[in-house]
């Protein structure tokens, strides 16, 4: 299959979950994660007609976005990697959408390159459902106050929620309970799923999904 055709089936794919979760045909958002992939690579994908893409690095990212960007001006790039907030200033001048704001420090340091360089991005806050310890994220329990705190003092324009479930583990209970922490902070949007379980994410309510090698291939 070409790269063309999988995005095409992963988009079929989507499609038929939202039809079956019975959401309405244009609810879940199709981040394609590009990572480890050369612009050769995305440029097909681009052509194809697909706008978002995902990179979970900032200094790859600055390696070959920069030029997609300018020749398609409506690309929106989303940042799905941990941040250190020595590259808050870079990933806040090139992403469109902060996908893992994960500790106070980096919500804290992009609150203050957002006010420099006056870019509100578009903020998910991502949540260690599966309290793993090498595994960034808020836990459970402590997200309601995170929001707040990233909504109200730093004045985050925070969308969402996101979560990479445990590997090893039926990823739909942490869908689950992404979703309920999510209404508990009145948000609307959640990041989740990937090429393995982007369906089960969508039964759950995911309004985006991330998904790489299904449409690029196998790292
Ligand atoms: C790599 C990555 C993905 C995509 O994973 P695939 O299994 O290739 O679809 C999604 N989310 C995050 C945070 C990632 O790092």
């Amino acid at each position: 299959m070409t790269i063309e055709e999988r995005l095409d089936e992963v988009k079929g794919r989507i499609a038929e979950a939202t039809r079956q979760a019975k959401r309405e045909a244009l609810a879940v958002q199709l981040v394609a994660v590009s990572k480890t992939f050369e612009a050769d690579a995305i440029r097909p994908v681009i052509i194809a007609g697909q706008r978002v893409f995902g990179e979970n690095r900032v200094q790859e990212a600055q390696g070959k976005w920069p030029l997609l960007k300018s020749a398609t001006p409506d690309l929106e790039l989303h940042l799905i990697g941990p941040l250190q907030s020595n590259k808050a200033a870079d990933a806040v001048a090139l992403f469109d959408v902060i996908e893992t704001v994960d500790r106070e420090k980096i919500a804290r340091a992009l609150s203050a390159e957002m006010k420099r360089q006056g870019r509100a991005l578009a903020c998910y806050v991502q949540v260690n459902t599966g309290l793993e310890p090498q595994k960034a994220g808020i836990a459970p329990d402590d997200t309601v106050a995170f929001v707040a705190l990233c909504r109200d003092e730093l004045g985050l324009n925070v969308e969402g929620l996101m979560c990479i479930p445990p590997a090893d583990e039926n990823p739909g209970p942490h869908f689950a309970l992404l979703a309920k922490l999510a209404s508990e902070c009145g948000l609307s949007r959640l990041s989740m799923g990937m090429s393995g379980d982007f369906e089960t994410a969508i039964a759950f309510g995911a309004t985006s999904v991330r998904v790489g090698s299904a449409i690029f291939g196998t790292r």
